[in-house]
């Protein structure tokens, strides 16, 4: 019986959201203790395996259990399958890997019938093909819409969890699967004054499914990462006057997309092997993979034409399929950050402008790298102002405007592209409580600690997809995502095989994978730089220090572990 909740808890959303988890969403509980939600009341449902989350990973997972023969339930927050797809509508949102090397590998009949429009797809047509999955397969009918899990608890005596959903619905299962998604709850900033703009507002992670219509408006966007340089260069199409609210900027890099035509289409089926194949060999699972060089045993001259050629090539080539040192050696990264430098000053005309545009305090590619499309353009345009917000902080949003330090800005929409409580902030939302009734949350005050991203000491039977510390956290995420969904239903097939019940991390397993996790990082330049990636979010309350959540090793070298611990009997695993 999951503790916690006996009443319902309501959040109401900061903004225009119908999303549960919300970022500062206010939590009122509005049902009085001792009056039970109707659904409360409906008997307890039990399965072998529940799955939090119906994005890629959640869908994945549960066509895997299902062919293992397991009654596999799937809860999910939005309406329907998609995950980050679902939520992120906003306009602008797009690939950034090769959409060839994005796709479910794990069909041949899907990779036949599915044709990608263009070489890094728009969100719409990624959700089309999210959906096209869910009914190839029939996966709807497993999935339970508009439910979003608060709290979930283990059973020591029965070996199984149960969870508790917001209306107050219950199930039970031996296994617990999440796949929660590593940037699934926006979050807002704390500006005073924010509840009051009489305007639209929209948090790009929350967009609405209508479409918003920009002509003629005075739009802000607040945020400059990876969403919100997307957002800005549409929005600066149509808006009669678009503000961009910049806190710190980043080194963006041209996607240079462009459509398939029938012909590239037909090799691209005929060699989905090599392709999967390449991602398989990278570090990062893209189809680019970093050059064996180092930056320094070339020429200057040889250096200059080789970043100028990855700065032609489509993609992410520029940031992992660079010299192999760029992102671990200082002198290095500053060779490619002044190529960067250059070429912002070079697009961007008023050099005031391109001073604002340039990062002063991290060099390129250590904090995640936006692909765009005539992004530095966009502040050439008359209809579109600079704000550096570190000279002129915002102080208040007033019913018409945001006011900074020097002067009001008159809108009628502000669109916040403020990013995510990342990775452990879908963790954070859900009451999650192990043997002895510990919590989650307590167990990662001080950051998180799992044995290979995947289980935590102390949470017998919960298999966390995606979840910190797992080589799917910086990877073409769909490809890490295959691999940590086969590598948990080889482990509950083995259990089931050997009449297992119950696997767990030993304490020591933890603490070596944990040190492994930091011990890597520190190598990483990334680590000396605040951002998601380090677990800060200025706006949520305990995230302003730094601890690290991805795994920096590389795919090949996580995959190669794990198959090596399940070769070895799932060595530090306690299996009873
Ligand atoms: P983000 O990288 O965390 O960027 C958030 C932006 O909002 C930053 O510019 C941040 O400034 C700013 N910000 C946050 N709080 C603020 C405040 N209180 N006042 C002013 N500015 C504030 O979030 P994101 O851009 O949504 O991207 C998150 C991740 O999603 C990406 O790194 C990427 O992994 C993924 N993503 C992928 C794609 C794709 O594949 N195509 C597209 C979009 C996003 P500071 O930098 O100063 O903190």
């Amino acid at each position: 019986m999951v503790t916690r909740t006996l009443a319902t808890l309501v959040h109401l959303e900061d903004l225009s959201g119908d999303r549960q988890a919300g970022g500062n969403s206010v939590t009122v509980n509005v049902v009085p203790e001792q009056v039970k939600p109707a659904a409360a009341h409906e008997p307890v449902k039990r399965y072998d395996a529940i799955i939090i989350g119906a994005g890629i990973s959640g869908m994945y997972q549960l066509y895997r259990l299902r062919q293992l023969g397991l009654t596999a339930r799937v809860f999910e927050t939005g309406d329907g399958v998609g995950g980050t797809w679902y939520w992120n509508r906003y306009p602008g949102a797009r690939f950034d890997s090769e959409s060839y090397s994005y796709g479910y590998s794990f069909s041949q009949d899907l990779l036949q019938e599915w044709d990608w429009s263009e070489h890094f797809a728009a969100q719409p047509e990624t959700l089309r093909y999210l959906n096209f999955v869910a009914d190839k397969f029939d996966l709807r009918r497993d999935i339970e819409f508009s439910s979003c899990v608060t709290a979930a608890a283990y059973d020591e005596a029965a070996n199984c969890w149960e969870i508790e959903t917001g209306d107050g619905r219950r199930a039970r299962a031996q296994f617990l699967i999440t796949a929660v998604g590593p940037l699934s709850i926006p979050t807002m900033p704390n500006y005073e004054g924010i509840e009051t703009f009489r305007g639209k507002s929209f948090h790009t992670g929350k967009w609405p499914h209508e479409p918003v219509n920009f002509t003629g408006q005075r739009v802000a966007v607040i945020g400059t990462g990876a969403t919100g340089v997307q957002v800005i260069q549409e929005v600066a199409k149509t808006a009669a006057h678009l503000t961009v609210f910049q806190r710190r900027p980043n080194y963006c890099a041209p996607l240079l997309n462009r459509p398939i035509d029938a012909e590239t289409q037909r090799k691209i089926k005929a060699s989905y092997p090599e392709i999967f194949e390449r991602c398989r060999e990278s570090h990062g699972c893209f189809i680019h993979k970093a050059d064996p060089r180092k930056a320094a045993e070339v020429s200057p001259e040889e250096r200059e034409a080789f970043y100028e050629k990855l700065y032609a090539d489509p993609g992410f080539g520029i940031w992992m399929g660079n010299f192999r040192d760029i992102l671990t050696d200082p002198l290095a990264n500053e060779t490619i950050s002044e190529f960067m430098r250059k070429k912002i000053r070079e697009r961007v005309k008023d050099q005031g402008i391109a001073e604002k545009l340039i990062p002063k305090d991290h060099g390129f590619g250590t904090r995640r790298v936006p692909l765009e499309t005539r992004y530095y353009e966009v502040y050439n345009q008359p209809n579109v102002t600079l704000v550096d917000i570190r000279e002129t902080p915002i102080q208040r949003i007033v019913p018409t405007a945001i006011m900074t330090s020097a002067t009001e800005y008159e809108l009628d929409i502000i669109i916040y592209a403020t990013g995510f409580d990342a990775i452990t902030g879908a963790f954070d939302r859900i009451d999650i409580r192990g043997v002895g009734g510990r919590t989650l949350n307590d167990k990662w005050a001080d950051g998180p600690r799992t044995y290979l991203g995947i289980q935590i000491e102390g949470f017998p039977n919960l298999l966390t997809l995606v979840g910190p510390h797992n080589a799917a956290t910086f990877c073409n995420i769909p490809r890490c995502i295959e691999q940590n969904v086969e590598w948990v239903t080889d482990l509950i097939r083995y259990m089931r095989d050997k009449s297992l019940k119950r696997v767990v991390p030993t304490q020591e397993a933890e603490r070596v994978w944990t040190e492994h996790v930091y011990e890597l990082a520190s190598r990483m330049l990334f680590t000396k730089v605040d951002s998601w990636f380090m677990g800060i979010n200025t706006n949520v309350p305990g995230k302003q220090k730094r601890t690290f959540l991805l795994y920096s090793g590389g795919a090949p070298a996580y995959r190669e572990k794990c198959d090596e611990v399940a070769a070895r009997g799932y060595e530090g695993f306690t299996l009873t």
